[in-house]
């Protein structure tokens, strides 16, 4: 066994090898994990991609359990058009005018010309707040909590798979409250929940708080965002919940009758999450050899590879086959990799690249043995397992892995997350070294983009509660009104 695995392990490099090193080039790195594991590939117009199944299946993981999260909090799904008539986009005028840049236009219709051209969603509120301003008239109809999955479109200058595409899959969230503080209520909750779920299920720990004005959705009173820290020092928005005040309400004509018989402008939310989070699981748990899912999203959770020597059909598929079948009933989402075209290694290289969360090895000797080899993609380690004990095993095994991945992403945040009381002391995390960095703000939009200029950093979130160790603005000098993290980011 000693000496079969240590070839294994040579052919395991030879594999490796079309991969560039994460530590060397981390954008090729990205791209190239993306295609060796083929989670998608490029199609031939500009920034528009091809999820291909083993990405879409992360996809669908991550769907259905935010569905279920949302669901338990009341949410229903439905379907809205994807076209928006360009008199509804125009209605809201700070938000026609943040989504103009990337607005999609269809002008025809077979040979004729359309009378209004149609936009392409780029997001939905235009859309859904036409249909909301006839289905709601008094108290009695709210809160509507609407969500739809759906495809939307941006023209993207710069593109790149998962985190920027120009079509790309997400939901959007849609909800009306008779109250702000109901709509604010529901702004959080879900930016609670998505803050639970990237921690529990993608073991990507997020910092979460409201953006600047400058940096809000256009049209929105407020937004609040999750914020990972990518393995490259830049933040990624994950996630948006904006609260849209009564302001689509008003373009709109979203009124309802309140129980005095008064009417009044309702109040609105909307959030959402993206194809984007696949690409922030690839970033922060990926290494050298390739992707490494959570166990939670991971469309396989463990492989069964058959030592294949010598008349191995006969004695080790036998076994490999009730394992397989085994572990299914179990719940276990596994694959048996029973293909004679390949060698161990070589499987063993591919499934590591795949992201695999555990490998089970089974040859003559572990049948000999009543045994199993389980080796954890985290680190390699293996170690030898009861036969009659393996789902137990497994089970906790991928419990451990989940848990790690967490602490390792937490651990890497908390080593690059800074801190600056002065501008100088700000320019130098930018300049020397990478990650967050925890300031004191004013408030003033001159600072933000001074920091932008200089350095192409923005607030990402301001924090809940203010920090008073941060008594000054670390661009101006003035009086610092909050504590924010400052960052580059995608
Ligand atoms: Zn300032």
């Amino acid at each position: 066994m000693e000496k079969g695995t240590e070839k294994n392990q040579s052919e395991s490099s030879d594999f490796v090898k079309q991969i560039t090193k994460k530590s060397d080039d981390f954008s090729r790195w990205y791209v190239d994990v993306i295609k060796k594991a083929e989670l998608a590939d490029y199609s031939s117009m500009k920034g528009i991609m091809v999820i291909r199944p083993y990405g879409y299946e992360i996809w669908e993981l991550i769907r259905d359990q935010l569905d279920k999260m949302f669901k338990e909090t009341g949410h229903r799904n439905a379907y809205f058009p994807l076209f928006i008539p360009e008199s509804f986009l125009k209605k809201e005028a700070e938000h026609v005018e943040g989504f103009a840049p990337e607005v999609a236009w269809v002008t025809q219709g077979g040979h004729e010309e359309l009378e209004e051209k149609l936009a392409i969603r780029p997001t939905s509120e235009a859309i859904i707040c036409s249909f909301y301003a006839k289905w709601i008239n008094s108290w009695r109809d709210l809160p509507v909590l609407i969500n739809q999955w759906a495809n939307v479109v941006r023209w993207e200058k710069v593109t790149r798979p998962f985190l920027r595409t120009t079509e790309f899959l997400w939901q959007e969230g849609h909800t009306v409250h008779a109250t702000y503080e109901e709509a604010e209520e529901e702004t959080l909750r879900i930016l609670d929940i998505y803050t639970t779920f990237c921690e529990k299920y993608l073991a990507i720990p997020v910092i979460s708080g409201l953006k600047s004005q400058s940096e809000k959705f256009a049209g929105a009173l407020k937004t609040y965002c999750i914020e990972p820290l990518m393995p490259d020092g830049r933040a990624l928005q994950a996630g948006t919940s904006h609260n849209l005040g009564q302001n689509f309400a008003k373009a709109f004509n979203i009124r309802f009758e309140n129980q005095n018989q008064e009417l009044e402008y309702a109040w609105q939310t909307s959030w959402g999450v993206s194809t984007r989070l696949v690409g922030a699981v690839i970033m922060v748990h990926g290494d050298d050899s390739g992707l490494i899912l959570p166990p939670k999203v991971a469309p396989l959770q463990a492989v069964i590879v058959p030592i294949s020597r010598g008349n191995w059909k006969e004695t080790v598929l036998p076994e490999a086959q009730a394992l397989f079948q085994e572990l299914k009933k179990n719940g276990f989402r596994v694959y048996l990799d029973d293909r004679d075209t390949y060698t161990p290694g070589w499987k063993f290289a591919e499934w590591e690249m795949k992201g695999v969360p555990v490998r089970i090895e089974i040859g003559p000797k572990d049948i000999e043995n009543k045994q199993l080899v389980l080796v954890n993609r985290l680190n390699r380690d293996k170690c030898f397992v009861k036969r009659d004990e393996v789902t137990a095993a497994l089970e906790k095994l991928l419990e451990e892995i989940q848990q790690r991945l967490l602490e390792r992403a937490l651990d890497f945040r908390e080593k690059n997350t800074h801190e600056a009381f002065n501008y100088a002391e700000l320019m130098d995390v930018f300049d020397n070294r990478k990650g967050l960095v925890r300031a004191g703000w004013c408030e003033s939009n001159q600072c933000e983009i001074k920091i932008k200029d200089a350095a192409a950093a923005t607030i990402r979130v301001i924090q809940d509660k203010k920090d008073e160790r941060f008594k000054r603005c670390s661009v101006c000098g003035a009086e610092a009104k909050h504590t924010v993290l400052f960052a580059k980011s995608y």
